[in-house]
């Protein structure tokens, strides 16, 4: 691992990878200053639990590189353009993200990394895959967003044979040095842009994730930009390009026939060129995009050599997360579903696809996005739409133009209680048979702390109707 003693060593970032990132190499050894942009109650409370341990934080300065530093340690979000950044490249003094660090800091003989990246469906398929692994045996844990953190898997007491980590765009921009077992890009769709500046640079840092990888690189058979960037990788020998499909699967690719989850990558039983794994509604919920998810997550876990019959074990055990295609209640034959973890309009499209006819719930902060394509390509399921929070007369613009006969109610509220009055309405339009679904396609921050508290307010809502 790497040697931390002694190193002068820059924390750029106060917050969550900030704070544990600097307690982890002040105990290892480092002399270690944090800087950070924002001197707000917060920041400064951090910093005088840090202070106390013998760090130095410079709050209100996160653009000088402090004297003498050797390496960065950076907060994922932080932006490649930042004034800190150029200063380190004039110095010659490397950046690394959380995620490098964590890496440099493994152990001799440390569990090795299964990876999964994508716009969308990776803290659902990294949860599917643990889930798996866990049924073959394995001492392993999802790691990433949720669940455990990457420092503590590393560093921590508990033992691992393999570790199932999720990995945004940032955290990949900033690893250069990762090698995954096999990793898997679950799709590609514009988000975040404003932060890698285009389209081009964000699948670059998504296709990082391949780079080295000894013995699978998975891709989406449906989503092409994913397989070129296999093609792009730097790859150790032998290592293979695995497809999922929602379709027949092709040899080497995983798929579906007849309601059933297929392999045809990783077949043991030399005599056959297909192996079963589970049945298609041992998904759960068993929407297109999270069998895509699955079968992800499967190639994942027979690249690592898990037996079919693991698979199907893992994926019955697994339960999804709050808040992303939740089923909150059924009222007068109408059924009222949760994803409120829609934040973009690639989530929200895979959800408004698994259902029939729906009366739609969205809006709140658009991140710059467009809502067209959106809106167009699930015209002919609305029954209606209920728009709320800051950013959603776009939602309102799009709806006009490509389905000018959808109803629309549009509520001029950005306070917490709009979501009940957009309940109201939305039960006012639905017909029996129909869904209510809040996908929002929008980030959550203009009404709500975050998508957990939106997903709840939609849920009490609800419940309040049905009283
Ligand atoms: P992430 O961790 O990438 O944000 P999640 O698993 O938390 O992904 O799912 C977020 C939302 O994205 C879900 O609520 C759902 O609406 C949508 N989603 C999940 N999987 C996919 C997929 N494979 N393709 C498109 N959208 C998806």
């Amino acid at each position: 691992p790497f040697e931390c003693q002694g190193k002068h060593i820059t924390v750029a970032g106060l917050g969550v990878s900030g704070v544990p990132a600097a307690r982890v190499l002040h105990g290892l050894g480092a002399r270690v200053t944090v800087v950070n942009d924002g001197d707000d109650t917060r920041a400064r409370e951090q910093a005088a639990e840090l202070e106390a341990l013998g760090i130095t934080v410079r709050l209100g300065d996160g653009a000088t590189l402090p004297e003498g530093t050797e390496l960065i340690v950076t907060a994922p979000g932080w932006k490649p353009d930042k004034p800190l950044f150029a200063a380190a490249d004039e110095a010659g003094v490397p950046v690394w993200g959380d995620v490098e660090l964590a890496w440099r800091l493994r152990k001799p003989g440390a569990a090795p990394w299964l990876a999964v990246t994508g716009t969308n469906g990776k803290t659902t398929t990294v949860q599917m895959l643990a889930s798996i692994l866990k049924a073959a045996g394995l001492r392993t844990a999802a790691v990433g967003n949720i669940g455990v953190s990457l420092l503590d898997a590393v560093l921590g007491e508990e033992e691992y044979d393999v570790l199932a980590v999720e990995l945004s765009s940032y955290q990949l921009h900033w690893a250069p040095s990762l090698r995954a077992h096999s990793a898997a890009v679950l799709n590609l769709a514009p988000d975040h842009l404003d932060w890698h500046g285009s389209m081009e640079a964000y699948a670059r840092d998504k296709g990082r994730v391949y780079e080295g990888n000894r013995v699978a690189c998975v891709y989406n058979v449906a989503d092409k930009a994913t397989e070129d960037l296999v093609r792009e990788a730097d790859v150790e020998e032998g290592c293979r390009a695995v497809g999922f499909t929602l379709g027949t699967p092709g040899p080497s690719q995983l798929g579906v026939v007849e309601g059933l989850l297929v392999d045809r990558a990783f077949v043991e039983n030399r005599h056959k060129n297909a192996q079963e794994l589970a049945e298609v509604s041992d998904v759960r919920p068993p929407a297109p995009h999270n069998i895509a998810n699955a079968l992800a997550a499967a190639a994942l876990a027979r690249a690592y050599g898990v037996p079919a019959g693991a698979v199907r074990d893992g994926l019955r055990a697994f339960t999804p997360d709050a808040h992303r295609i939740a089923h909150v209640a059924d009222l007068d034959d109408v059924a009222y579903v949760d994803d409120s973890k829609a934040t973009n309009t690639h989530a929200a499209q895979a959800s408004l696809g698994a259902y029939e006819s729906i009366v739609w719930i969205a809006g709140g902060l658009a991140k710059g996005a467009a809502f067209d394509e959106l809106v167009a390509g699930s015209a002919k399921r609305l029954r209606g739409a209920v728009l709320i929070g800051r950013d959603r007369a776009l939602i309102r613009e799009a709806l006009a133009r490509h389905a000018p006969e959808v109803p629309v109610v549009d509520l001029d509220r950005t306070d917490t209680g709009a979501m009940l009055q957009a309940v109201q309405e939305a039960k006012r339009l639905a017909r029996p048979g129909d869904t209510v679904l809040l996908a929002p396609a929008c980030a959550s921050m203009d009404m709500f702390a975050n998508y957990n508290k939106r997903g709840d307010a939609f849920a009490q809502a609800v419940r309040e109707l049905g009283a």
